[in-house]
Formats: structure tokens, sequence, C-alpha cells
């Protein structure tokens, strides 16, 4: 069973003979993209150049584009492929079902010659993720430590809109977080009735557009950039503005400010600082959902991914003890 599934030191994740998700591995034709977060865009220039195929779904094409630039995905063969979507190599069938993550996410599932469904589950919230039964199942490890438990409910997105409205009545508010992340923010803030513009810089711009092309309904939003976005800024005018988390230091001192980030158990929100504070709204599954997934899904044999952060070995010991399934973190450590 281990010959069909791996996980290298590299990060990539190996289904079948063909596949490789994630990352770079050379004797592997086909790689797929599972998503557009970094850490699972690795080594793409090598696979661009060397693989058969690269795979990924058509917004997390079009994600890519944006982040690493329109001529990125040309130096490869690149095949959009749709959720349910059947695409055969080999002896093999590949298929890409959706997971509840950033947009255009997908699992990874492939069906060998023996009928051996091998899943991947890429990252996932476990809130709206069709679990797919497998024989063999690859899953990540974000939050795979037992103490990695959300007590709180899920009416985070209640106490984000709050605490937003809050902020507003001194100014702007400053919400930091992940491509994703962010823009399921302005969504939530959107459908709870916030009307104020919401400002940002380039990148998270045209984010934001391709997730408004694939149905999110995000509100108005200006560039940072414009001659509108910046007086908005500059008069300190009531408007939420979206930055990337890697600008946390840089923009928007002294403001209110909300660090949008899964990193956060005891409390569903804490004060950091005088107008400071952080939101746990995750896209990740607890340790509980892991858990579920790994139950629902049936297998016989369950790879935790080693390979990223979190808690693989844990998660694993935890599988073997609690649902008694054969569980592997690999690579090993
Ligand atoms: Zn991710």
């Amino acid at each position: 069973m281990f010959s069909k599934v791996g996980v290298t030191e590299k990060g990539a994740v190996c289904l079948g003979k063909y596949v490789a998700c994630d990352a770079f591995e050379e004797t592997r034709p086909l790689r797929v993209v599972t998503h557009a977060h970094s850490d699972h865009l690795l080594g793409l220039r090598q696979s661009l150049m060397q693989c058969d195929i690269s795979v990924m779904t058509p917004a997390t094409r079009d994600l890519i584009d944006v982040l690493l630039g329109p001529l990125f995905l040309m130096m490869g063969n690149v095949k959009s492929l749709d959720y349910d979507e059947p695409f055969a190599f080999g002896d093999e069938t590949l298929e890409l079902h959706y997971a509840d993550h950033i947009l255009g996410t997908a699992q990874v599932l492939v069906k060998d010659a023996e009928e051996t469904r091998i899943l991947y589950t890429s990252d996932f919230r476990i809130r709206g993720t069709p679990v797919i039964e497998a024989d063999t199942l690859v899953i990540e490890a974000t939050y795979g430590s037992p103490s990695r438990v959300r007590k709180f409910g899920e009416r985070v997105e209640d106490l984000l809109v709050s605490l937003v409205e809050t902020g507003l009545k001194q100014g702007p508010v400053f919400v930091f977080s992940y491509h994703g992340k962010l823009q399921e923010t302005m969504q939530v803030l959107h459908e709870a009735g916030v009307k104020v513009p919401f400002v940002m810089p380039e990148k998270v711009f045209h984010v934001s557009k391709i997730c408004e092309r694939y149905g999110m309904r995000l509100g108005r939003s200006l560039l940072s950039t414009s001659e509108q976005g910046k007086a908005i800024l500059e008069d300190g005018g009531p408007c939420v503005a979206f930055y990337h988390i890697g600008s946390r230091k840089r923009v928007g001192e002294g403001a209110f400010r909300v660090s949008v980030s899964g990193w956060e158990f005891a409390s569903a929100c804490r004060q950091v600082g005088d107008r400071e504070y952080v939101l746990a709204l995750s896209d990740h599954s607890d340790f509980n959902g892991l858990l579920q997934y790994v139950e629902q899904s049936k297998p016989k044999l369950v790879v935790t991914d080693n390979s990223r952060v979190g808690d693989a070995e844990a998660l694993a010991r935890e599988i073997q003890k609690r649902l008694g399934i054969n569980a592997v973190a690999l690579p090993p450590s």
C-alpha cells in the first residue's frame, strides 16, 4: 500500500504512479496544484518546465495569474480541471473535488488500475467540505495536535462584524490576513450590511476581483493607490482597509487594527494592544474536524502531511489510538 502514496521532504504529496501534488517531484509527470497558497506552490516553476501536465481548477489558475503574474503559467502545459470531472492519465484516473478553504481549493482523488482510491484532502475546513471515501487518505495536519480544539462556536463572524463596527466609529479599520481569508472577511462584512468603502492594495484588489468573478459578493472595493482610496485613508474617513498579514508592521500604525488568524484556540477574540485585536477565523479544520474527516472517509491507511507546518506525528498517533486506523506521518521526522 505504501508504494501508492508518499510525501517527500520537499512537500510533494505523491498519489498513485503519476501524480505529485503541491511540490515538484521529478519522477512524476503530473503536477497538481490544490490551491494558490504559497506552501502549495512549491517548485511550480520546475514542474511547469519538466512535467507533462500541471493540473488545477480554473479559479486556482486565475489566482496564480494574479499572484505570480500572467506569464508565469505560460511556461508549462496547464490543464484547468473542473470539480468532479475525471481526467484519465495512463491506467489511472484523477479527479478534483471541492474543499472549503480558499477559492479554487481542491481535494485530489486518484483511482488506480486496481480500483484503489487514494485521496489527498489538501487544506480544508470541515464545515463545508464534502468527505470523500478512500482506501488510502493523505490528510493535512495543521491543527493535528489534540490541544488544537476551538471551544467557541461558529459565530466568530458576528464578533468580527461588531468589532469592525466599533472600530469604524473611531475612523478607518485595518484588517490583516492572508489572500483568500481577506476576501472571506470582506464577504462576511458585506453580507452583514457594513456599507463603508473597502480599500486595498493592488494584489488584494485583483484577488478580490477573481473571487467576485467566481460568485463571491465583496462590496465596494477601492485601490489604496487610487485618488479616491488615497483621499479616504488620508482623511481618516470611515473605511475598512484590507492588507496582507505581511504588511502588518508597515501600514495602519495607530489605527484600529484586526488581525484575522487561525492560530487562536482559547478565545475567539483577543485584545493585543490599545486598539488592536486578533480574531480567530480559520480556514482549516481544528483537531476534531480532522478526526471527523478520517472517520467518515473510512480509509484503511492514513498518511498525515509532515512536510508542512502542523502536528503530523501527533495526529497520526491519535488516529491510531482513537479510531484504530493504521496511520503514519510522512516524511518521517
Ligand atoms: Zn492553504
